[in-house]
């Protein structure tokens, strides 16, 4: 029997193991569905010790960190609660956390990647990011050597640090303008014969990932939980908590009651919140005066079948808009109780809680899960020596030839690479 099979959640149609879209209709997620009903942990590092329950046939060995769950004294006692749980999700050694990008977006690169080489893939792959994705990428095509473009707004270049060595398979090009300039260009470049997209959402391999985070603290803790807490953007990490719940459901040995999803979202730019309330919270200006521009999503998978909208409706779910100061005021609280630094954008989800706390949505003996998307970064930095990646080329998105001059560079970089991987076998002979 296939260890998974992936399914529309409309018409139900069986897909390859590698499609990303139904080929009937474009308005659904596919979703995985796993052979094991009860997940067993694997004897595999990182988060390959969720391999019964993440859309893989092999591992990435080297350099996979998982979530790390643990009961919260400090912080749940300010706020008053029994049985709060954090997901960490970042390096932090003392918690043998080691995530070594810091975010959560690890836990989607690596299996991306792992279903790349399955493939044999030899097309290149493009990523358009402001930032925490980007980073996850190049960090995992670094170790595997899949060659990588990264499209990347020049205003988020400083995100981009690795502490690989050699990063030669990656062709970092910025662009001058903003986030969407970057995604309309790789979307483009994507698309064309030798490029193949991440996919974002509709990619499995993403969703199981981030799912990882759930399934850590489900089986930590040895129950399903009352309330589930996020930083959003895409929304896709409340989708993937929301289907690893389902999953626990059927498993049976964790309860029966699907925690509700909390998202936070950052003002003044909160479109997934101005969706599900029907209200209008993003400025013009956008991402413009956000806590953390790497939230910011113009187009969420909200309103498809198995997206953000049917996660909220499924779970009962909430949705919070959370200005600067009450973000940088929780994050102050959450880091001197906890003792870690956490990203900017975690900080939503721990002004959400405090939020929840006050409109009632959480009572005291309430178990909960809140999920730090990212965290200890000033930690690594004092324990690494990072390096900042260097762009191979600069355009503008006004630039009418900016999507061939962005392929011609990629080329070149690859057949240099090529060559370099060559020379490299040659000496090993
Ligand atoms: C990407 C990201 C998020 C938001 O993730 P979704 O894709 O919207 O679920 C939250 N926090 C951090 C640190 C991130 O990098």
């Amino acid at each position: 029997m296939n260890k998974y099979m992936v399914k529309c959640l409309q018409c139900g149609e069986v897909h390859d193991s590698y499609s990303m879209n139904c080929k009937n209709n474009d308005e659904s997620l596919l979703r995985t569905e796993y052979s094991s009903k009860q997940l067993v942990l694997s004897d595999n590092p990182g988060i390959w010790k969720f391999y019964d329950w993440l859309p893989v046939n092999g591992i990435i060995e080297e350099g996979s960190g998982k979530t790390v769950t643990y009961k919260s004294e400090a912080f749940a006692s300010e706020l008053g609660f029994d049985d709060l749980w954090i997901s960490f999700n970042g390096y932090w050694p003392e918690k043998e956390a080691s995530l070594m990008t810091c975010t959560f977006k690890d836990l989607e690169s690596f299996p991306t990647m792992q279903r790349l080489k399955e493939l044999d893939e030899s097309r290149i792959m493009v990523v358009a990011s402001a930032g925490n994705t980007a980073r996850a990428f190049a960090n995992v095509c670094s170790i595997t050597g899949q060659p990588l473009l990264l499209v990347v707004p020049k205003a988020s270049l400083h995100r981009l640090w690795t502490i690989q060595e050699d990063s030669s398979s990656i062709c970092l090009v910025t662009v001058e303008g903003d986030y969407f300039d970057a995604i309309a260009l790789a979307g483009k470049i994507a698309a064309r014969d030798g490029f193949v997209n991440e996919g974002g959402a509709k990619n499995v391999a993403r969703r199981d990932g981030m799912a990882t985070v759930m399934l850590d603290a489900v089986l930590t803790s040895g129950k399903l939980f009352d309330h589930y807490f996020q930083a959003v953007g895409s929304g896709t990490g409340g989708i993937s908590a929301w289907e690893a719940s389902m999953r626990f459901i059927e498993d049976g040995r964790f309860g029966s009651k699907l925690p509700r999803l909390h998202l936070g979202q950052s003002l003044p730019c909160a479109p997934i919140y101005s969706l599900w309330n029907d209200v209008d919270k993003v400025s013009a200006s956008c991402p413009e005066d956000m806590y953390d521009d790497v939230l910011f999503n113009r187009k969420p998978p909200y309103g498809l079948t198995g997206g953000v909208k049917d996660a909220l409706e499924d779970t009962n779910g909430v949705m919070y808009a959370v200005s600067n100061e009450e973000a940088s005021s929780a994050q102050a609280r959450f880091e001197d109780a906890e003792g870690i630094d956490i990203n900017p954008a975690a900080a939503l989800a721990v002004a959400s809680i405090i939020q929840a706390v006050e409109q009632g949505n959480v009572r005291s003996g309430d178990s909960i899960v809140l999920n730090i998307t990212g965290g200890g970064q000033k930690r690594l930095m004092a324990d690494y020596q990072t390096r900042q990646l260097i762009p191979s080329m600069e355009v503008s998105a006004e630039d009418p030839q900016a999507e061939e001059k962005i392929v011609e560079k990629t080329l070149e970089n690859v057949q240099c690479w090529i060559l370099l991987t060559l020379q490299h076998t040659e000496v090993i002979k």
